[in-house]
């Protein structure tokens, strides 16, 4: 009766840790897939975030962005449309992105 537990593989689940873009980011952060895998650019100050981890974009709509929430609300129609404005202004000013049907920039 050895008290050694046979833990040995220990199972490492964290959570959503996989690397690529998710759409919903669009409206919780702001963020677009970037031009390079890994990559997601702010829709507000067009910064390029490298290593897309929810973390990293949190911490950026946090720190730099703090007011944006205030001011317009997540899941807020105001939010929606401030989203959908910036996206238009995304397209018009970097290359190689589309809308795509539902409103999510797509690169080309
Ligand atoms: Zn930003």
């Amino acid at each position: 009766m050895a008290g050694v537990s046979s833990k040995s593989a220990t199972k490492r689940k964290i959570g959503e840790e996989n690397r690529s873009y998710q759409e919903k980011w669009e409206d919780e952060f702001c963020f677009i897939s970037g031009h390079k895998e890994g990559t997601a650019i702010c829709l507000i100050c067009r910064e390029t975030v490298v290593g897309i981890k929810w973390y990293n974009l949190f911490r950026h709509h946090k720190s730099k962005r703090s007011s944006f929430t205030e001011i317009f609300p997540l899941e807020s129609n105001e939010r929606k449309n401030k989203v959908a404005n910036l996206k238009l202004k995304v397209v018009k000013n970097i290359p190689n992105f589309k809308m795509m049907n539902g409103g999510h920039l797509q690169l080309f």
